[in-house]
């Protein structure tokens, strides 16, 4: 098993150049953490595909990302994994409070993405948990405080912003923004401005889209820091 330190030094070697990628196709090949490989392998993810072969390593060596690609092509874990290990390589636990929210355009999607998380995090320690409303606020706002790596759909996430004390966001480690042509596409822009305004600026930040729109490219300069651009095509 390895430790951080190698796990370390391993991510600082890694190649992430489209041509050191061409010999990374399994998850295992990866400096990822037992936890993360053994919970990988209980659901049976092998190997890894298109878009998780390009952003893991790049997420891994905690640059920003700007990554389109189509819908199907394993974005969830090209964003789970790399989360999962930020925390793990920071030993996060529940006194740390919030270290990583994903925000989801629909209910059903951040349901989605939960139910991914569930899997490729059963090895580890983490709490997370689901703002996504359509129940009362006091019924998310309970767990609220002792969580580590929350999914959530923007409008609820900025009402617990404003509204739950026990929700701390100073410490956040890693923000994902999903399907973000989506989020926008809703009329969530007001908000996602709000929310990145209340979050801490230096962070990690993952925002995937299946297209690259104008509004794509001005919230990606608003909530990135020089991000590698990672786009994945359908091959002919
Ligand atoms: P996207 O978000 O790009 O639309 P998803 O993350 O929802 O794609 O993944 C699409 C499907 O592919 C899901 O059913 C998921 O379980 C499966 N999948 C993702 N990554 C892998 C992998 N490495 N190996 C096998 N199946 C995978
Ligand atoms: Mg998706």
């Amino acid at each position: 098993e390895q430790t951080r330190e190698t796990i370390r030094a391993r991510i600082a070697e890694l190649e992430t150049s489209p041509a050191g990628l061409a010999g990374l196709s399994d998850f295992d090949t990866l400096p990822l953490s037992a936890p993360t490989l053994n919970s990988l392998r209980a659901a049976d993810y092998a190997t890894m595909t298109e878009i998780q072969r390009a952003a893991i390593p790049v997420a891994l060596k905690g640059r920003d990302i700007l990554g389109a690609a189509k819908t199907g092509s394993g974005k969830t874990l090209a964003f789970l994994v790399p989360l999962l290990e930020k925390l793990w390589r920071e030993k996060w636990s529940a006194m740390d409070g919030l270290g990583a929210l994903v925000i989801s355009p629909t209910r059903e999607l951040a349901v989605q993405i939960f139910n991914v998380l569930c899997k490729a995090g059963r090895e580890h320690d983490f709490s997370a948990g689901l703002l996504i409303g359509g129940k009362d606020l006091r019924h998310e706002q309970e767990r609220l405080g002792t969580m580590n790596i929350v999914v959530a759909t923007p409008g609820r996430l900025l009402q617990h912003i404003d509204q739950t004390p026990d929700f701390n966001v100073d410490n956040l480690q890693m923000l994902v923004l999903d399907e973000a042509d989506r989020i926008l596409d809703a009329g969530f822009a007001k908000t996602l401005a709000a929310i990145l305004k209340a979050l801490p600026k230096k962070r990690q930040t993952l925002l995937f889209s299946a297209t690259q729109t104008k509004s794509v490219r001005d919230l990606a300069r608003m909530g990135l820091t020089d991000p590698e651009y990672i786009a994945v095509h359908e091959k002919a």
